[in-house]
């Protein structure tokens, strides 16, 4: 239900709790969704066995509920195929499958939604969109293909609910949505972060400039770039726009965080419908405001699939609410997702995060799109390149080879010194992503082989 008042807030009165009585909606929440997952779901039964609901009265006690890994989750299915003994409903409530994206050979995460999950989960978005400005009178496109992916088919609903023109962007191709967001005069665009530029590089082949047209916000989601601020501010240029970061998860259904209108460089966490902890990923205990660590996610709000404590190997950075003007209490995570867990490449005893070579390659516009590549040198040492696509640079009057120089210079300056090759590959020949871009080509032989100790 929308907000009868312009108010900034989708939900006024939730944004805004003082964060002990936010807390208190927490743990009563929580304690409800123990008894529930206990009753419903034979995955959960097990695990909560030991924990009675009516015991929770404090946020501490979360600490008493085990953990939930991916690789638990996907060995239940395998256990019981399809769906393993984690639903909390029977198969017959549901109205939709989806499941993750997955990596090639890894079994996927397959989830059910019933009507009911499915109002929540437009819910959800609803906070972002709202958060960010959009209002009934918006036309957003959805740049997306309604598929298994549970991607962006929360926020069609959301844009339904609150009442906008929805244009379904799926199964058209780059040229057809940049037209049909041009005719049609889509104020919103929905989209990941690397599609978002892949359609500016198609506006400006097919002659029509975006920054004078239609789009005044973009929402983008399904990566974790949305808040480098090279590539958002690309983004905002390109489009004469401004954009949002949001993101979200299959295993949740939909979103746990949105940037508001105050773009305070983080994303806030929906905390009345999620309870997110940041714990050391090594010893799994907590870490304190300003630390990276890795996000473990507690849903209330999805019937089928209860969510408790779920490491979601995202790497964040928690910091206060008051971080941010718009007066919510929820709490931020500055810069977005920062990565994930299993991201970092150790290169000749450097960290690399592909986070952070992107935040250096986008500070280049004339880049048009990169790939990260590793490779084994002589049976034994860690290479580690960078290829770029600079369509419009000349290599005979010197701008390309200057611009490699001082790429080379500025990832070298990132990273502790390390030497990264650095190479000019031809315009259209590296991949091109609709969904999760994957930039990182690993052709390691041998990893954690010589040249990969660290002196610690
Ligand atoms: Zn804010």
């Amino acid at each position: 239900m929308a907000p009868r008042t312009d108010s900034p807030y989708w939900n006024p009165r939730h944004e805004t709790l003082p964060r002990p009585e936010l807390e208190a909606l927490q743990v009563s929440k929580l304690r409800r969704l123990v008894a529930f997952a206990k009753e419903r779901s034979p995955f959960h039964r097990r695990r909560l066995a030991a924990i009675e609901p009516d015991s929770i009265r404090g946020l501490a006690d979360l600490a008493r509920i085990p953990f939930t890994t991916r690789d638990e989750w996907m060995d239940a299915q395998l256990a019981a195929p399809p769906y393993g003994e984690m639903l909390a409903a029977p198969e017959e409530v549901a109205v939709r499958y989806h499941m993750t994206s997955g990596t090639t050979g890894r079994t996927p995460i397959r989830v059910l939604d019933s009507t009911k999950d499915w109002e929540w989960i437009a819910e959800m978005w609803c906070y972002g969109f709202w958060g960010f400005g959009v209002r009934p009178r918006d036309r957003v496109f959805i740049a997306f293909g309604y598929a298994t992916f549970i991607g962006f088919w929360g926020a069609h609903y959301a844009c339904e609910k609150l009442g906008c023109l929805v244009l379904p962007g799926g199964a058209m191709t780059t040229e057809q949505r940049v037209r049909t967001i041009v005719d049609m005069g889509a104020t919103v665009v929905c989209s990941t972060p690397t599609y978002a530029l892949r359609m500016a590089q198609e506006a400006r082949k097919l002659g029509l400039d975006l920054a004078a047209g239609p789009v005044e916000r973009l929402i983008l989601s399904g990566e974790p770039a949305g808040s480098i601020p090279a590539t958002k501010g690309l983004i905002e240029e390109q489009w004469g726009a401004k954009a949002a970061d949001t993101a979200g998860m299959t295993e949740l259904g939909t979103i746990m965080i949105f940037e508001c209108s105050e773009q305070p460089g983080g994303t806030h966490v929906i905390e009345d419908h999620y309870i997110e902890e940041v714990i050391d990923p090594e010893s799994g205990e907590p870490v304190g405001y300003g630390e990276l660590g890795e996000r473990v996610v507690t849903s209330f709000g999805r019937g089928m699939i209860p969510v408790l404590r779920y490491r979601t190997r995202d790497l964040v950075v928690r910091v206060p609410g008051d971080r941010c003007p718009c007066g919510r209490t929820w709490d931020l995570y500055e810069g977005g997702i920062r990565g994930r867990v299993d991201d970092m490449k150790l290169v000749r005893g450097t960290n690399v995060y592909p986070r952070a070579v992107e935040a250096i390659v986008r500070e280049y516009p004339e880049i048009d799109e990169f790939q990260i590549r590793l490779w084994t040198a002589d049976g034994i040492r860690d290479e580690i390149e960078v290829l770029v696509e600079l369509p419009g640079l000349d290599e005979e009057d010197g701008q390309a080879p200057r611009l490699l120089a001082r790429l080379q210079g500025d990832l070298a300056d990132g990273h502790e010194g390390l030497r990264f090759g650095v190479r000019r590959v031809e315009g259209g020949t590296l991949p091109r992503f609709e969904l999760k871009a994957k930039r990182v080509l690993d052709e390691r032989t041998v990893i954690g082989g010589a040249g990969e100790r660290r002196a610690t």
